[in-house]
């Protein structure tokens, strides 16, 4: 932009200035923000459901149901028909693309579905997560290719919000710089895009728990890798109040031989974010990261009543954390659907007072205590 600059003694000249092209009008920006703050709302937080074919192969194995897509089906129109009331601690659910095209026995769609309970649709839109030459085993994700048409249209089909994860390992010399930074900038251009397109990006930078490392090393590099992805998010102009963050909580590696207090896993995981997630960002939904069910609704209540500076709703967007009751119960069997949705019903109220730090530990679940660790976990 250039600018004629008159001085006082009346000479005239030219300066040029810097300019930043608006790229999302004020309408955009305020569908986005409502979007955001709606999804993590007091008491409320996600239902990732979003396991691809593989990843749910993997959770029905143990209970000796067959990876069809009928089966796939049925399991998530038992999540997705509970009692209406689990709005009341479910704003969204995170669906893979399969799951989003699916219907009720009935012949709803699932997005319909949830939407006339009041539950946001989300769409998973990384196509997963591949390995990046000239590192030590570290990976990248794809998925950017045609990723616009496809947000657009999701964002017609009824889905408010993306997702897409990247993943980050703790080993002697990683995470890298090429890895950090890789990630930061594809998370970047994917929340770019997706806000383009009316849909709030979940950004979703993993820090793995796969390790021997303790907890001071798991707050340095979560923070390292924060710091980058807000590096990136600024360097693509994108709009932080229509974005939502989905961080690993801090905890000691899963192989570590000392286990922390809930307490020193909040106090790390508050002053990891307080450091790197500005102020601007409404909420962060954390994912489980294969911590049990009960362990996982403990350490968000530490993270909601610790000390520290905590400008975000502080919240959950679990996977297996809300689910392993809900399967063990199943089995596969219609008879078994009722029970298994109280269990969801259960761990929902559980994480929901968790996310306002009101959870007292009485609310139990068939499989709470179990360990949900998968060793390199995919989604
Ligand atoms: P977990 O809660 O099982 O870690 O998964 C959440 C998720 O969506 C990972 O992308």
């Amino acid at each position: 932009m250039q600018v004629n600059i008159l001085c006082k003694d009346g000479i005239q000249f030219t300066k040029t200035m810097p300019s930043f092209p608006q790229n999302l009008s004020p309408e955009q920006e305020d569908e986005l923000r409502k979007i955001a703050n709606a999804i993590v709302a007091p008491g409320k937080g996600i239902l990732a459901a979003d396991e691809s074919t593989g990843s749910i192969g993997k959770r029905f194995a143990p209970i000796n149901v067959e990876n069809t897509e009928e089966n796939r089906r049925r399991y998530r129109e038992l999540l997705f028909t509970c009692d209406k009331s689990l709005a009341q601690n479910i704003s969204g659910v995170i669906m893979f693309h399969e799951t989003f095209y699916q219907k009720t026995k009935a012949g709803v769609a699932f997005p319909k579905l949830l939407q006339d309970q009041g539950i946001i649709p989300g769409i998973k839109v990384d196509k997963g997560v591949v390995p990046l030459a000239g590192t030590d085993n570290e990976c990248t994700t794809q998925g950017l290719d045609g990723l616009s048409e496809r947000c657009a249209q999701y964002k017609k089909d009824g889905a408010q919000f993306a997702k897409w994860r990247c993943v980050l390992k703790i080993q002697q010399y990683t995470p890298s710089y090429q890895a950090m930074l890789e990630n930061a900038n594809v998370l970047a251009r994917y929340a770019s895009i997706c806000q383009q397109n009316g849909l709030v990006p979940i950004v979703e930078p993993e820090v793995l728990p796969d390790g021997e490392h303790d907890l001071a090393t798991a707050q340095k590099v979560t923070e390292q890798v924060l710091a980058f992805t807000y590096k990136a998010l600024a360097d693509h102009h994108v709009f932080l109040e229509g974005t939502l963050l989905k961080p690993n909580m801090v905890t000691a590696g899963m192989s570590c031989s000392k286990r922390n207090s809930a307490e020193e896993n909040a106090r790390a995981t508050v002053l990891a974010l307080s450091r790197t997630v500005p102020p601007a960002v409404p909420g962060v939904t954390f994912l489980s990261g294969g911590q049990s069910e009960d362990d996982a609704s403990v350490n968000l209540n530490a993270i909601n009543t610790c000390e520290g500076k905590k400008p975000w709703s502080l919240t959950f967007s679990f996977g297996r954390a809300l689910q392993a009751s809900v399967l063990k119960a199943w089995q596969g069997k219609d008879e078994n659907i009722k029970t298994a949705q109280t269990e969801l019903m259960n761990r929902a109220k559980a994480n929901g007072l968790a996310a306002v730090g009101q959870f007292k530990g009485d609310i139990s679940s068939s499989a709470a205590g179990q360990s949900l660790f998968v060793a390199q976990h995919a989604y």
